[in-house]
């Protein structure tokens, strides 16, 4: 925000008297974290990068005023190894296509003017007077949508359960609750691009016939809560929320819950549990809430990822949206760490493949160290490695891997990581954040990190491996919620891949 105020507050002073003015606004995340803060100027696409307070006065004398561009200013290509004008010639742009993230980085999050300037709402224009309710949930199953919250349940079929029920009142529910180590993707949209989130609820609600919605928004995104809550008044405002939305009789009315600070309040039903002002525990999923949810009525639950992506589906059609990708259809978002070159916020077309995820759009591990592994899908995900980086990304061939998707949080590890410590520090995380309300779950992660610990002091023995991968299988069936049944992944799959690494301490002892 200081780069902001200056280059205002310069712009204000060098052009009090000029006929042509600029427009300074702030943006949400670009994506290209590792490069930031950065200052687009438009219509030229001039981008640059890391740019400080002090950078402000050059870029208005300079840039704005002289038509010059600073060198020093502009990003640095790794995989071109040269200095380039525009962020969309670099390799971490030029390889992504953006659905959920289209109107990051262009527009002000908090000005509706921006969001409708750029084709906003007319998605829900256009299903209010040209479709039916049926005819919006055909389109959303044709496009082969699946939840990006994880679980990847086909969006369509969910809204159609929900749509069958004869119970009203109905409710639809936004996922903000986003708690994975690493991850930021959820919160990147609600804080850059509230409205997107809005109109896909509300497109759905026309769809279903609800007339209430609620947004879980993670207690600690305070700005993602501020922004939502600034959209969701000029929403209101300009008519396409609340009552009568755009005189077409339909009621519709969005409220935001802070999250109840549990990792575990991100599982669906422990989620509602805590709208319902409930302590956030997961209940048994025998019956679906698209049947009985929120106050035991039918719901439909999709994260924040997937609610960006109905619009879009509206506008240009299942068809287009189906040609992207592999038998997952779409674009998948992630936040790319760990030792990474380009950190970031990424959204590829679902199929492309790890390695030009890593090493394309990533740039490659920083320092030039050996690749290891890659974990995916959150703290109950696994590790891949380094033979099957040419894994085209997409719900099933993770999953096939011993994987998930999960939600979206990718971290690269290079040849230094000890992946038995990776996977000691992911149980610690779960065995934390578990509830605690069975006993699988509960005890099973505890013994599992007792021997993790023990095995990484050196004082493990290979029948602690057996035991252990034991105790995988019984905390994977016997458990009630997602937690509980993922959390042996991360050993499984370090078992199953770097078992070298078990045997390396269980020997060093000796
Ligand atoms: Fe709670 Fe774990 Fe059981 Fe889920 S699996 S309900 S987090 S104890």
């Amino acid at each position: 925000m200081e780069v902001y105020e200056e280059l205002k507050k310069l712009i204000a002073k060098y052009e009090a008297d000029a006929e042509v003015k600029t427009t300074v606004k702030a943006t949400g995340c670009n994506g290209l974290c590792e490069k930031g803060p950065l200052v687009k100027i438009q219509p030229d696409d001039i981008c640059y990068s890391k740019v400080k307070a002090r950078d402000a006065e050059e870029i208005v004398t300079k840039t704005l005023i002289n038509g010059e561009i600073i060198d020093r200013l502009l990003i640095f290509d790794t995989a071109k190894g040269k200095k380039v004008i525009s962020h969309k010639e670099t390799d971490f742009y030029k390889s992504q296509q953006k659905i959920a993230l289209r109107n990051i980085g262009e527009i002000d999050p908090v000005n509706i003017d921006d969001y409708i300037e750029r084709g906003g709402y007319e998605a829900l224009r256009k299903v209010l007077f040209q479709m039916t309710p049926e005819e919006v949930i055909s389109e959303v199953e044709r496009s082969g949508l699946r939840g990006r919250g994880g679980g990847g349940f086909p969006t369509g079929r969910k809204w159609r359960q929900c749509d069958s029920i004869d119970s009203f009142p109905k409710y639809v529910i936004c996922n903000g609750d986003e708690g994975d180590p690493g991850a930021f993707m959820d919160r990147s949209i609600m804080e850059g691009d509230p409205n997107t989130v809005i109109e896909g609820m509300t497109i759905c609600a026309y769809s279903i016939k609800s007339n209430n919605g609620f947004i879980y928004i993670r207690d600690e995104y305070s700005l993602a809560l501020k922004n939502m809550d600034t959209a969701i008044k000029q929403v209101k405002e300009r008519g396409y929320l609340g009552k009568n939305i755009m005189s077409s009789g339909f009621d519709f009315d969005i409220q935001i819950v802070r999250g109840g600070g549990a990792f575990v309040c991100g599982e669906s039903t422990a989620l509602m549990q805590s709208i319902e002002g409930n302590i956030g525990e997961p209940r048994a999923k025998y019956i679906h809430s698209v049947e009985k949810g929120l106050w035991g009525q039918p719901t439909v639950l999709n994260n924040v990822e997937t609610w960006a992506n109905i619009s879009e589906i509206i506008t240009k059609g299942s068809e287009w949206f189906s040609s992207i990708g592999t038998s997952s259809k779409g674009t998948k978002v992630f936040s790319l760490v760990g030792k990474v070159k380009n950190t970031g916020l990424v959204e590829i077309p679902m199929g492309t493949t790890l390695r030009e995820l890593v090493f394309k759009i990533g740039g490659g591990v920083i320092g030039d160290k050996r690749f290891k592994a890659v974990q995916s899908g959150g703290p109950s995900g696994g590790c891949i490695p380094e033979n099957l980086l040419d894994l085209p990304v997409d719900f099933d061939t993770l999953k096939d891997a011993g994987s998930m998707m999960g939600s979206g949080g990718i971290i690269v590890m290079d040849e230094r990581t000890c992946m038995v410590d990776v996977a000691r520090y992911y149980l610690n995380f779960l065995s934390e954040e578990s509830c605690g309300k069975c006993v699988a779950c509960r005890e099973g992660i505890k013994r599992m990190l007792e021997l993790l610990s023990d095995i990484c002091s050196g004082k493990g023995s290979e029948e602690d491996l057996e035991l252990l991968e034991s105790l995988c299988h019984t905390v994977e069936e016997a458990s009630l919620c997602g937690l509980g049944k993922t959390a042996p992944n991360p050993v499984l799959t370090t078992l199953k891949y770097f078992k070298d690494e078990y045997l390396a301490h269980i020997n060093e002892k000796r």
